[in-house]
């Protein structure tokens, strides 16, 4: 594996694959990666020649009172992930090399970008759209793989992807889940013991909601208020939402009446935690 710190040696390493032939798949991270990220690496390892991951706390998506600085980095241990990995190429560029003096664009999915994590992360999917479209133009992927577990970024990136006519595919993976149901993140490392026990309440509740829709519930606010009532009985967690919305627009939904996306964000002491399920009629 090798490690490159400039874009313009990154755009090199992509041209030279490109020459012989080879395809390339990428894996845009923030880096001190777990299993769910691994599921990604290896999506793309089965499917294109090379396979670049990139590396990169991005400070245009985090709001000035979020966690960008204390966010958790091991690039060591990273770097030895990936290379058990076979992963190709780790993209590892510093803030200046991705926000250079006097950097001013930003690119908005209007509507989105707006409801979940938005009305709590003002800006927060601005900067996720510009650092994918940035990434992307600098990796020229044919394919770029992202988790079921940041919903709404999936969905805003693909819609962005589309929107622009980018030449690569968003491929969406699912959420890879510790043995008790808490979704794996980075983040999961800030809950104290406590909080750590408590958390897979997320998971059960989103099960919860399953089991509703199977047995048969279609209207929204009912499979929502009983997610809510079933994290409001662990007292460590405090929900910030709980919405039921049309898994490609993001929209509200009152009825189920094809698929829904049941996400939530919830938060334990000073950690937030996110995560979501898609529910739909089983084929028949
Ligand atoms: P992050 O490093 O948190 O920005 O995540 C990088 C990519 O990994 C994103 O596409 C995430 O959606 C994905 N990801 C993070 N956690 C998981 C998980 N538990 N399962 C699957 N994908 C994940």
């Amino acid at each position: 594996m090798i490690l490159i710190e400039t874009i313009r040696a990154m755009r090199t390493a992509v041209r030279n694959f490109r020459t012989v032939g080879q395809s390339v798949g990428f894996v845009p991270t923030m880096g001190f990666l777990h299993e769910g990220h691994l599921s990604l690496v290896r999506a793309s390892k089965a499917r294109a020649d090379r396979t670049v991951v990139s590396i990169f706390v991005n400070p245009a998506q985090f709001g000035p009172d979020e966690d960008l600085e204390r966010y958790p980095r091991d690039l060591a241990r990273d770097r030895a992930l990936l290379e058990r990995e076979g992963v190709d190429v780790l993209f590892h560029p510093s803030r200046e090399e991705m926000y250079p003096e006097g950097f001013r664009t930003s690119v908005e999915v209007r509507g989105l970008q707006d409801p979940l994590c938005g009305r709590s992360r003002p800006g927060h999917f601005a900067g996720v759209a510009t650092v994918c479209l940035k990434l992307f133009e600098i990796v020229r992927p044919d394919e770029a793989y992202f988790g079921q577990k940041d919903a709404q970024q999936a969905v805003l990136v693909r819609r962005m992807a589309q929107d622009l006519n980018l030449d690569l595919e968003v491929v969406v993976r699912p959420t890879v889940r510790e043995t008790d149901g808490l979704a794996m993140s980075s983040r999961n490392g800030y809950l104290s013991p406590e909080e750590r026990a408590a958390a897979p309440v997320l998971y059960r509740s989103l099960e919860r909601a399953r089991a509703l829709y199977e047995a048969g519930e279609r209207d929204a606010g009912r499979i929502a208020e009983a997610v809510r009532g079933a994290i409001g009985g662990e007292p460590l967690a405090a929900v910030e939402y709980v919405d039921v919305v049309d898994p490609a627009e993001l929209l509200p939904l009152e009825r189920i009446e094809g698929a829904a996306l049941v996400a939530l964000a919830v938060r334990f002491g000073s950690t937030r935690l996110i995560d979501n399920i898609l529910i739909q009629a089983k084929e028949t």
